[in-house]
């Protein structure tokens, strides 16, 4: 399995969810077959007892799960059907863990958030993406994992931790790290500021994980010196920079993506430049 995990830095609603079923649709019109997860580091075991107008819409699945709003992006932008397995929540994941030590499964062990949570979430993880959901029999080729929240949050750390510990564990050719960050403009003068971005990659990257790819929300498109600034400071060559500038419409996105080669530098992170065909999106 391959994995390309999306994070968000310097503030929420940016468009983690939206870039993500993006990324997946670009995959799969280069004929890849594509999974998505989403992590949402809170503690409900699900989005269904949460304020809509604190969190937004509550999706309901299949499954009857309900579920956080972007599994409802993934299933109109990628065509699948997603289980309530698909959305993770430290709920959810606290919730087997401690089940778990009320069986006695853990034989008198110390019960701790690491090796305990954090082997509960790459588990889960790796269980999930396994289950086809586009109607075949065998696991999808690629699976699209959206970390909520933005890094440094507390609450997102043991999943930070625990991808950190996947990324190993599956070897650099089978996972890719996006980290979708904000390029704010400031004031009269203009000029794009990549500061933000540069502290949040630097947080990601004391945490164990290096970007490969930035993709950038920013009101207008941005300029070459912006890119040249975020690759000498991001550690990401300034080819492997997105630009995910404010379009009017969110089905835009997957095509500003494909015109940028987004697909390219992703398929060659992940070594699937060789069986994957060149983007068809319609
Ligand atoms: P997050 O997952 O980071 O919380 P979402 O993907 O839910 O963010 O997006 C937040 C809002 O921003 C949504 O209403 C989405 O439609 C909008 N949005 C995301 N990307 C863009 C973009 N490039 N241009 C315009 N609106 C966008």
């Amino acid at each position: 399995m391959k994995y390309v995990l999306v994070t968000g830095g310097v503030v929420s609603g940016l468009g983690k969810g939206v870039t993500a079923s993006s990324i997946g649709v670009v995959l799969k019109g280069c004929g890849l077959r594509v999974t998505s997860i989403k992590i949402d580091p809170y503690l409900n075991t699900d989005a269904g007892t949460m304020s809509p107008f604190e969190h937004g819409e509550v999706f309901v699945l299949d499954d009857g799960g309900e579920v956080d709003l972007d599994l409802g992006n993934y299933e109109r932008f990628l065509d699948v059907t997603l289980t309530r397995e698909n959305n993770i929540t430290t709920g959810k994941i606290y919730k087997s863990v401690l089940e778990k030590e009320r069986r006695g499964d853990y034989l008198g062990k110390t019960v701790q958030v690491v090796p305990h949570i954090t082997d509960a979430i790459k588990d889960w993880i790796e269980s999930v993406a396994a289950i086809p959901v586009d109607g075949k029999d065998a696991p999808a080729d690629v699976c699209v994992i959206e970390l909520g929240g933005t890094v440094g949050d507390i609450e997102s750390m043991p999943f930070i931790e625990a991808l950190r510990q996947l990324s190993f564990s599956v070897g650099q050719d089978n996972f890719c790290l996006i980290h979708v960050s904000l390029i704010p403009v400031i004031g009269v003068v203009g000029e794009q500021k990549t500061k933000p971005t540069q502290h949040s990659v630097r947080e990601l990257r004391a945490l164990g994980l290096t970007p490969h790819l930035l993709a950038c929300r920013s009101a207008q498109p941005l300029l070459e010196n912006t890119k040249d600034k975020l690759s000498r400071f991001c550690h990401v060559p300034a080819g492997n920079i997105l630009n995910i500038h404010d379009v009017p419409n969110i089905w835009h996105i997957p095509l500003l993506l494909r015109n940028q080669n987004a697909h390219t530098t992703i398929l060659k992170q992940l070594d699937l430049l060789s069986i994957a065909t060149p983007p068809h999106l319609q």
